[in-house]
């Protein structure tokens, strides 16, 4: 923009998560010359701009530009007429310094206007599962600096937060969460009043880490919780249990991944994708065709299975003529998405339950992993059919590095979902090469574990790994079920 003065938008970002910013936020970032921002800044937010961008952020210890700085700076773009953004995480007016950027501002005399944000002081015990007020349980809520800059200003009364009653929010609370819960007790609140931190509060590596006043302290040390997190006290916080959102860890290779993070979403779980094994597909035997035709029924126990083969127009033109069993409904669906007609779908969807679905055939093709259990080849044959097993697809571990990251927090999550006994198989494996098998293990511990069938409970057993959860559906969204309908009765 030209003209003799420009003008400078104090921008609120919101916590983290770039969707938080507001539609205006938006806008004004669109049209800037020029955006200056913080540290605790989501890089997504300045993806596409045009604008020069201006990282004013202060790194602790090591000040990049000082406050006077950087309204020099602000005055100085705006009085070369450009449009400035100022971007401040959450609200700029909430602890931000934004009061006193507008004042400096002012001063010179340089137009300007507030854009307010969502604030993390309500957004991240939002996201949590935690308002800060609840009707019958607080009607008020105070938001605090639980870190004063000593000698600047009139010193906190803490024993007097201590007795007003409400929800208490401290910002920027780490670093003296220790002296500040121990004068809010000598001000005579309950050590047993409900506290809880919530760290990176929208960010994908949020967490919520609960206690009561007595103990918060102790465990943001146990844990590890670092800055940005904001401690919140008081009875909503027992809220939590009913309204935050768990994690569930999907371990299912690539190509199924997608499909099971919206179902988990569906199910109103904060999905964790992280591959431990994946897929190859093997070579196929020359006279895969003769097999075909020599089978009475064909026997897919698995939609990558079904993916695999059906791949091939000549293999699928034969199967549509064949008698095809799936083991379960989402291998039926792959196969009639194909536009396979399914002719056995077993009662239970497990091995064990396809060899007696297939009780009466005598020529059996079974179409699967090359490390399928030996359960349903040996029931078939002990039935005394002739079964041809021909692997389609080889399964190994995935070197994936969200599997690495799911280890390395694995004590974030609430639910572990095994869908077959090589996801246990490569999640420990990979643990015990990263040296972590301990600490997976007490997540393990404290987690929700569900295995979608017996054969994948088995194998966790065989870990020592407790299993909590079959649901009575094989499936996948059968597992979802199980564990949400677990953990509102816990809750
Ligand atoms: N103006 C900001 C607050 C700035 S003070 C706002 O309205 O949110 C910085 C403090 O905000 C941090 O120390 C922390 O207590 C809190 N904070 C900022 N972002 C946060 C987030 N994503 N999760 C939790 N706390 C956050």
């Amino acid at each position: 923009m030209s003209g003799d003065s420009g003008k400078v938008y104090l921008v609120g970002a919101g916590p983290g998560d770039p969707e938080l910013i507001t539609l205006k936020g938006m806008r004004l970032l669109r049209e800037a010359d020029v955006v200056l921002h913080d540290r605790l800044l989501n890089e997504e937010l300045l993806r596409d701009l045009k604008a020069e961008i201006i990282d004013v952020g202060k790194a602790p210890g090591r000040h990049r530009l000082s406050q006077e700085e950087i309204n020099e700076l602000l005055i100085k773009k705006a009085r070369e007429g450009r449009i400035v953004v100022r971007l401040k995480g959450g609200d700029p007016y909430l602890f931000g310094r934004g009061g006193e950027e507008a004042l400096a501002l002012r001063k010179a005399g340089i137009p300007f206007e507030v854009v307010p944000g969502v604030t993390s002081a309500i957004a991240a015990p939002a996201l949590a599962g935690i308002p800060v007020t609840h009707r019958g349980i607080s009607t008020a809520f105070t938001v605090v600096t639980g870190h004063e800059e000593s000698g600047k200003e009139k010193e906190l009364d803490w024993h007097a937060l201590a007795r007003l009653g409400g929800t208490l929010v401290v910002l920027m609370g780490v670093s003296r969460i220790q002296e500040n819960t121990s004068m809010l007790m000598d001000g005579g609140l309950s050590p047993q009043t409900p506290a809880a931190l919530i760290e990176r509060g929208s960010w994908p590596d949020q967490r919520c880490v609960r206690g009561t006043l007595g103990n918060i302290a102790e465990r943001a040390s146990l844990f590890g919780v670092r800055s940005p997190a904001v401690l919140i006290v008081g009875d909503v916080v027992n809220l939590e249990r009913h309204l935050g959102r768990r994690r569930i860890a999907i371990l299912r290779a690539e190509s199924q991944l997608d499909e099971s993070v919206r179902l988990a979403e569906r199910y109103g779980f904060i999905p964790v994708a992280a591959p431990s094994i994946s897929l190859t597909a093997l070579e196929l035997p020359t006279d895969m065709e003769d097999r075909i035709e020599r089978a009475d029924c064909v026997v897919f126990t698995s939609s990558n299975g079904v993916a695999i083969i059906l791949s091939r127009p000549e293999l699928m033109d034969l199967i549509r003529k064949k008698r095809v069993a799936a083991i379960g409904p989402r291998t039926a669906q792959a196969l009639s998405e194909r536009g396979v007609n399914v002719d056995v779908i077993p009662d239970e969807y497990s091995s064990r339950g396809l060899v007696e679905a297939l009780r009466g055939f005598k020529r059996v093709l079974l179409l699967r992993s090359a490390q399928g259990s030996p359960e349903l080849l040996d029931g078939l044959l002990s039935s005394g059919a002739e079964a041809d097993d021909v692997p389609v697809y080889d399964i190994k571990e995935s070197e994936d590095s969200r599997l690495d990251d799911l280890i390395r927090r694995a004590e974030l999550i609430d639910v572990f979902a095994f869908t077959s006994g090589s996801t246990v198989r490569y999640l420990m494996r990979r643990a015990e090469e990263l040296g972590m098998e301990d600490h997976l293990r007490k997540a393990l511990d404290s987690a929700l574990v569900v295995a979608i069938g017996p054969p994948t409970a088995e194998v966790l057993r065989e870990f020592g790994v407790r299993v909590d959860l079959i649901p009575e559906r094989y499936t996948f969204e059968g597992m979802l079920e199980a564990a949400r309908t677990e953990i509102e009765v816990r809750s």
